[in-house]
């Protein structure tokens, strides 16, 4: 077994649309940044390679790099899955949270869900989503962006976790 951790970041800012575990929000804002801004997705993406030993997400992509400028986050989940699939690596469970005041998310939980379980190769039952608010404090709770936390554990399907 293989653990990994991720965490991201993004502000909100106009004309963009609020795209989070891959799934397309209603809101008045959405998430600035160079490719989607699936702030949930960015975060799985770290802990996944976090836990597989390969570094993070903006060495893979890195914002420089016009080819990833407005990408479907799906992409590069993908990739790295690839990428994990390659040294035997499959993913037991994933735990994600995201911090947002608004807007609410409970509606958008299940699709989000299976969204990610679809890209994750496991079933929905071994992938967690939840959502908080962080009582009005900090830059979540002023509405000026969104935090997503993740937690996976791999398993070494090989019984080896060299690359
Ligand atoms: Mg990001």
């Amino acid at each position: 077994m293989l653990i990994g951790q991720g965490i991201d970041v993004h502000r909100f800012a106009p004309d963009r649309r609020l795209v989070l575990a891959g799934v397309e929000i209603p809101h008045a804002l959405g998430l600035e940044a160079h490719s989607d801004g699936d702030v949930v997705l960015h975060a799985l993406c770290d802990a996944l390679l976090g836990a597989a030993g390969l570094g993070d997400i903006g060495h893979h992509f890195p914002d420089s790099d016009a080819a990833f400028k407005d990408i479907d986050s799906r992409v590069l989940l993908r990739r790295v899955m690839g990428s994990l699939g390659e040294r035997d690596l499959r993913v037991h469970n994933a735990d994600l949270t995201i911090v947002a005041q608004a807007p609410k998310l409970a509606p958008h939980l299940a699709a989000m869900r299976a969204c990610v379980a679809a890209d994750l190769g496991c079933p929905p039952a071994r992938v967690n989503l939840k959502a908080t608010t962080s009582e009005r404090l900090g830059f979540t709770g002023r509405g000026e962006g969104i935090a997503a936390f993740a937690v996976v554990l791999l398993d070494a399907a090989g019984g080896s976790t060299s690359p």
